[in-house]
């Protein structure tokens, strides 16, 4: 998308995260760009992909399992996360704030699920120790254009261009 076009519309924001494996290799290109790293051991690209579900390794170095989301917020979740995602993009993108039963209502989940959701968002979004992880920002300069940024020691990691 050039700038200057409209924000990601609901439809594609859905077409662009409409299923798990979409989310998770979404959220790998942003946090693993050389490749899948270990979180246990700490080996880099040494880890094979399992097919029981999306986004799962089995590291080659450890044999301990873990996904992109290990030691964030999102682990374990019980919500797709297709929906920390879209949530996200939502909370970004309002430059007036989004309020929690404003998108309970677009996610269609309860207000207390929502309420807990926006405050793991938020506090990623705050984050500047490294322990998270994900901000999904909208770049004011790029209008329409979804910038990502995941924040690690080595500091954040901006993802222009993935929203083209
Ligand atoms: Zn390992």
């Amino acid at each position: 998308m050039k700038p200057g076009r409209d924000p990601l519309t609901i439809a594609a924001l859905q077409a662009r995260f409409s299923d798990e494996a979409k989310c998770f290799a979404f959220l790998e290109r942003i946090r693993w760009p050389a490749g899948p790293a270990c979180p246990h051991c700490g080996a880099i690209e040494r880890a094979s992909r399992t097919k029981s579900r999306p986004g799962q390794f089995v590291c080659l170095g450890c044999a301990r399992s873990f996904s992109v989301t290990s030691g964030t917020p999102m682990h374990k979740t019980h919500l797709p996360i297709c929906t920390w995602i879209i949530a996200a993009y939502l909370i970004a993108s309002s430059s007036k704030g989004i309020s929690s039963l404003k998108l309970a209502s677009l996610l269609g989940l309860q207000y207390r699920t929502t309420w807990h959701l926006v405050h793991r968002i938020r506090a990623m979004m705050d984050s500047d120790l490294g322990l998270l992880t994900g901000i999904v920002e909208l770049d004011e300069t790029y209008e329409g254009r979804l910038t990502a940024l995941f924040l690690t020691k080595a500091g954040p990691v901006p993802l222009k261009g993935l929203f083209a």
